[in-house]
C-alpha cells in the first residue's frame, strides 16, 4: 500500500500592488478580454464543432463577447456516452495511484502556470472579484484535487478482517456504466470537482457545464488534458440542459448523477431517473447539492462588529450568488440599531463595477434572467417590507444589483423563505426575551438546510442554538459567516431541500462513486460435506 502525504490547503495569494501574481493576473485579464475564443465539444479527446453556437458574455459588460461555444446535439451526447463506456475498462484497471497522479499533477499545474488563466476566466466570465476567483478557481480546486486522492487512499485502506483460514478484502470498484456530472455557474471549483471526483474512483464521465460558465469550464478541461487525463475519461458536452439530460438519463448505462445547482432542477433529474428506473442496469447513485436560505442568528450577547462584518461579507460577496450566502438574519431588538447602521455603512462603502479593477467589491449578477428575478424580489420588498439600504438595479452595461438590506416584521415573509441568489439580506428583528422561540422560527421558516451561523459570546446561547438548529443547516458556524467552507476543514453540504448532503471534498462523497466487491479466499477448503457432530457416539 502506498501512502499519499497529508495535503495542506493551498494558501491564497495576496495580489498586493506590485506583487508578481498581481502583474501576471492583470496581463492575463487584458489578453483574455482582447480575444474571442471558440469552444468545442470534447468527446473521446476529440474536439467537435457542431456549428450551433452559444455566446458567453461578461456579466459586468454584457455587450462584450468572450467566447463562442458549440452546443452538443443529442447525437453528440450518445457519442459521449459511447466514449465514456469505451474508456472505462482501461481507466478502471489502473491503480488508484496512477489515476490520482493525473489530478495531483493538475493541482500542481493550477498552483503554478495555470493559476492566472483559470482566475482570469472566472473573473471575466462569472464576474468574480480577484479574491473570490482566487479562493474558488485556484485554491478550492487545487484542494479538491489534492485532498480527494488522500481520502480515496484512506477509503481503500478500510478492509475487513482476515483469519488464518481465509483472507478477505474489499475491492472499491467504480460504478458499472458512466457518471453524468451537471455543474452550476457559480463555482469553478465545483465545476472541476463534480466530474473529477467520480473519475478519481475509476469512473468515466459525461460532463455538462453551465452555459454561463463555459469559458472557465473549458479551461478546466484543457488543464486536465495537460495533466495527462486520457481521452474519454471526461467528456465535455455543453448545450441544452433538458435535451442533454434526457438522452443521458434514458441510457441503461447511467450509473450516477453528480449534480450541483438549484433544487427544482435536481427534483426534475430525480423524477426522470425514477421514471426510467426499471431500464437501468444498476440503481444509479443520485448526488445533488442544491439551494439554500442561509441564516445568521444573533444572541443579545453577540459582538456587534463581528456580526455586522459577517452579514456584509456573507450576504454580498460574489453578489450573494453563493449557495451558502447569508440571506436571512435574526437580530435582537437591543442590538438592531447598531447592527443596522454598521451594515448599511459597509454596504454603502462597497464598490460595484468591473472586476478587472481590483478596488471592486461586487461585480454583476450572472445574467439577465438572474437580474430580472432579483429585481422582482426587490419590487416585492418595496411593496411589502422596508428597504433599509440599496434596492437599486442597473442593467445598462452590466447586470448590477446594489447591496440591499430589507427589514420585515413578518417572520413568514417571502424574502425570508425563498432563495433569491443576489446581494439581498432580509432582517427580522426579534424581542430579546424571545430568543428560544426565534430559534424555532428559524428552523421552521424555510425548506432548505444548507448553512447557518450563530453569533453569541455566552456559551450557553451557542449550545441552545446548536441544539435547536441541529437539522436546519449541514454547515453550522459559531461566530463566523456562513460562507467560505474550506476543503478538508469544513466538508460541505446541506440536508432537507438543500441536497443529499454527501459532503463534497470528503470521503463521504467518494463513497458514492464506488460499488464495493468483497473477495474471500479460503486457504483450506472443507473436503467433507458432513459436520463432525453428525457422527454416531
Ligand atoms: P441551475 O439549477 O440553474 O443549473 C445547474 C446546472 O443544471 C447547469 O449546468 C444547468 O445548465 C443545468 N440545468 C438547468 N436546467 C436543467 C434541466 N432541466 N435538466 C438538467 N440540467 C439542467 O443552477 P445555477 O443557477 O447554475 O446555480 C445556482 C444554484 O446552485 C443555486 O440554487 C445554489 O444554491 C445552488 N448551489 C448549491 C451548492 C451546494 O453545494 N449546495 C453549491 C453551488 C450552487
Amino acid at each position: 500500500m502506498t501512502r499519499v502525504p497529508l495535503p495542506v490547503n493551498d494558501p491564497n495569494r495576496s495580489y498586493l500592488p506590485g506583487s508578481p501574481e498581481r502583474n501576471e493576473l492583470k496581463a492575463r485579464l487584458t489578453a483574455m478580454a482582447g480575444e474571442r475564443i471558440d469552444i468545442p465539444i470534447v468527446i473521446g479527446g476529440r474536439e467537435i464543432r457542431s456549428g450551433q453556437i452559444g455566446h458567453v458574455v461578461m456579466p459586468h459588460d454584457h455587450q462584450h463577447v468572450l467566447a463562442d461555444w458549440h452546443m452538443a446535439s443529442t447525437e453528440h451526447v450518445s457519442q459521449a456516452i459511447a466514449a465514456a463506456l469505451d474508456a472505462q475498462r482501461e481507466w478502471a484497471s489502473r491503480s488508484l495511484e496512477d489515476r490520482a497522479g493525473v489530478f495531483l499533477k493538475a493541482a500542481e499545474l493550477l498552483t503554478t502556470t495555470w493559476r492566472a488563466t483559470l482566475n482570469a476566466a472566472t473573473m471575466l466570465g462569472q464576474s468574480k472579484t480577484v479574491i473570490q476567483a482566487e479562493i474558488d478557481a485556484a485554491s478550492e480546486l487545487i484542494d479538491f484535487w489534492r485532498f480527494n486522492p488522500y481520502f480515496a487512499r484512506d477509503l481503500y485502506d478500510e478492509q475487513p478482517i482476515s483469519t488464518d483460514a481465509a483472507s478477505n478484502r474489499t475491492e472499491y470498484r467504480p460504478l458499472e456504466g458512466f457518471v453524468y456530472a451537471v455543474t452550476p455557474f457559480n463555482f469553478t471549483s465545483i465545476a472541476g470537482n463534480l466530474p473529477t471526483a467520480p473519475a478519481l474512483m475509476g469512473n468515466t464521465v459525461v460532463w455538462k457545464p453551465a452555459s454561463s460558465a463555459v469559458v472557465s469550464g473549458y479551461y478546466v478541461m484543457r488543464l486536465l488534458e495537460a495533466a495527462g487525463l486520457p481521452p474519454g475519461v471526461i467528456n465535455f458536452v455543453p448545450g441544452d440542459a433538458t435535451q442533454i439530460s434526457r438522452v443521458l438519463l434514458d441510457s441503461p448505462d447511467l450509473a450516477g448523477v453528480h449534480f450541483t445547482g438549484s433544487t427544482a432542477v435536481f427534483d426534475g433529474l430525480w423524477k426522470l431517473a425514477g421514471e426510467n428506473l426499471s431500464r437501468y442496469r444498476s440503481y444509479p447513485r443520485l448526488v445533488g447539492e442544491t439551494g439554500g436560505k442561509d441564516f445568521i442568528v444573533a444572541h443579545p450577547s453577540a459582538d456587534v462588529q463581528a456580526l455586522a462584518v459577517a452579514i456584509a461579507r456573507g450576504g454580498c460577496e460574489y453578489q450573494g450568488q453563493k449557495c451558502s450566502a447569508a440571506s436571512r438574519i435574526y437580530v435582537p431588538r437591543s442590538l438592531w440599531p447598531e447592527v443596522r447602521d454598521r451594515v448599511v455603512a459597509m454596504m454603502r462603502d462597497m464598490r460595484m463595477g468591473d472586476v478587472s479593477d481590483f478596488r471592486t467589491f461586487l461585480g454583476a449578477v450572472i445574467d439577465g434572467k438572474a437580474f430580472d428575478r432579483i429585481s422582482g424580489y426587490l419590487d416585492d420588498a418595496r411593496r411589502n417590507a422596508t428597504v433599509v439600504q440599496g434596492g437599486g438595479v442597473n442593467g445598462e452595461t452590466g447586470y448590477f444589483v446594489e447591496p440591499t438590506l430589507v427589514e420585515t416584521s413578518d417572520p413568514g415573509y417571502r424574502l425570508l423563505r425563498e432563495e433569491i441568489f443576489g446581494p439581498v439580506v432580509t432582517a427580522y428583528v426579534y424581542p430579546d426575551a424571545r430568543w428560544l422561540e426565534t430559534l424555532k422560527t428559524i428552523d421552521e421558516t424555510s425548506p432548505y438546510a444548507l448553512t447557518g451561523a450563530v453569533f453569541a459570546t455566552e456559551h450557553a446561547a451557542v449550545q441552545e442554538a446548536t441544539n435547536a438548529l441541529r437539522h436546519a443547516a449541514g454547515n453550522f458556524y459559531v461566530n463566523d459567516k456562513p460562507t467560505g467552507a474550506v476543503v478538508g476543514q469544513q466538508p460541505f453540504g446541506g440536508a432537507r431541500r438543500s441536497g443529499t448532503n454527501d459532503k463534497a471534498g470528503s470521503k463521504m462523497n467518494l463513497l458514492r462513486w464506488v460499488s464495493a466487491r468483497t473477495i474471500k479466499e479460503t486457504f483450506s477448503p472443507p473436503r467433507e460435506y458432513r459436520y463432525p457432530y453428525m457422527s454416531e457416539e
